[in-house]
């Protein structure tokens, strides 16, 4: 056995109950990791893990493109918890307790060596999600955690001192404790089952998702990509930066899946009916652009404005530009008229589209929303409703950004629900 601290070693000779059963509901990153730690900690406890599919661990599988993000190089929790529109506050305390160190630590101490890219991800040095899949299988069936495939939890019941579980199809199982690591559903009738607990439910929104932008002259684009741009979204007085891609239904890239997580919840008020406005120059301002143009006539004169693409950015997108400004064609820089330099300046750092409708990040996508954090300790991780009931990952009303975040919610909500629901009481 590893992996036990002294503190740990203390609080488990405080348990009364060595042979607690306990049933962890959704065998995703949250449900794994908790059981796994569950069963290392107190081995004699029976541990199973009902999953409603016919596969575990299917997002991971397809997580981050195949590769797996599996957390991000960020290792100081208050830094960490900025990347999380909705669960921030309450992982802050979370993550001093298992942080992305932690997670890293957990997976090459079980030979999968990770490596960081230049833009802080962490992947499996394999690129290939099966490394991590296969760690946690591993993992569980050394520990002896019982895993049923095909079992739907329909309803959950609250005993004297415990649970009673209906599984779809199935009989009905009584345990000590439960984890509820279902994950995010799209419909908040998909939580009616865990309302009737007495838990409020924050209504599910999608995050991390691209805007679409109609129009053929940005289809012609497709593929090409600007870094950093500046994304503004006015209604919300909302501003994002970073890498923009076009794509053939409008923009994405993570300055866009940024803005879609921050305002999921303004955004599916509109109906993703919205302006987004582009500064390509990424905060340079109207005068400051405008004084570089000015320049740029002075020094080119007899060249074609529409040829020479400037400030660094592709081609395509400047003769796009250009044409947006509605500058004349075939015109040279010395012939630029003192309003066309201005249309062009403010194109170039203020450029408004109109957004109808949003496409899923098929890469990495999440729900905003579920059970409210307002009801659960996070120390523990368990459910200030109902006792001996506890809450990991998606499921709870907490989302990040791109980048691993939500994994790492998933393994630090998984690791600390895990560690309490085989004690009594946590030290501080
Ligand atoms: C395509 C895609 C790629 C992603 N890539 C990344 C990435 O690279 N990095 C990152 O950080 N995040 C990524 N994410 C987000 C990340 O996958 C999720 O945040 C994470 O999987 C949440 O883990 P979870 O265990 O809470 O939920 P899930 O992984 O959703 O697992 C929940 C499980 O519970 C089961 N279940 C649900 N209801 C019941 C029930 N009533 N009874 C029994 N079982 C039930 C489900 O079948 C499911 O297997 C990605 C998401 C998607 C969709």
């Amino acid at each position: 056995m590893t992996n036990i601290r002294n503190d740990e070693l203390f609080i488990l000779l405080q348990i009364p109950s060595l042979f607690m059963r306990i049933a962890i509901i959704g065998g995703g990153a949250a449900g794994f990791f908790a059981a796994c730690r569950a069963k290392l900690l107190q081995p004699s406890c029976q541990v199973v893990l009902l999953e409603s599919g016919s596969k575990v661990l299917s997002k991971v599988r397809i997580s981050g493109g195949g590769r797996c993000n599996v957390t991000h190089a960020c290792f100081d929790p208050k830094e960490l918890s900025i990347y999380y529109p909705r669960g921030g506050k309450e992982l802050r305390q979370a993550f001093s307790r298992f942080m992305t160190g932690d997670t890293m630590a957990w997976f090459e101490d079980r030979g999968v060596p990770l490596k960081t890219e230049s833009d802080g991800r962490i992947f499996p040095v394999s690129d290939n999600s099966a490394s991590i899949v296969n760690c946690l299988l591993d993992e569980a069936r050394q520990l002896g955690v019982e895993v049923q495939l095909n079992a739907m939890v329909d309803s959950l019941d609250v005993l004297p001192g415990g649970f009673q579980l209906s599984i779809r199809g199935s009989n009905v199982l009584q345990v000590d404790r439960v984890l509820i690591a279902t994950g995010g559903h799209p419909k908040l009738s998909g939580f009616d089952w865990l309302a009737k607990l007495g838990h409020s439910i924050i209504p599910p929104v999608p995050s991390l998702f691209t805007f679409n932008v109609p129009g053929q002259r940005l289809k012609d684009l497709m593929g090409v990509s600007v870094n950093p741009v500046s994304v503004t979204l006015p209604d919300l007085q909302l501003t994002t930066q970073g890498p923009l891609l076009i794509t053939h239904w409008g923009f994405s890239g993570p300055a866009i899946l940024k803005s879609s997580s921050l305002a999921a919840r303004e955004l599916a008020t509109c109906q993703y009916t919205f302006k987004v406005v582009i500064d390509w120059l990424n905060e340079v301002t109207f005068s400051n652009a405008l004084e570089q143009l000015q320049g740029f006539r002075k020094q080119r004169t007899s060249a074609r404005v529409f040829n020479g693409p400037s400030f660094n950015l592709p081609r395509r997108l400047w003769e796009f530009l250009v044409h947006r400004a509605t500058i004349r064609d075939g015109i040279n820089w010395s012939d630029l008229r003192k309003e066309e330099l201005e249309r062009l300046a403010n194109t170039l750092t203020a450029d408004v589209y109109q957004v109808a409708g949003k496409t899923t990040f098929k890469e990495e996508f999440v729900t905003c929303g579920g059970i409210s954090l307002k009801e659960v300790d996070f120390k523990t991780m368990e459910s200030k409703v109902v006792p001996g009931l506890y809450f990991a990952g998606e499921v709870l009303d907490i989302d990040a950004v791109t980048g691993g975040f939500n994994f790492q919610a998933a393994w630090t909500t998984g690791y600390l629900a895990g560690s309490a629901m085989v004690v009594d009481k946590l030290s501080d």
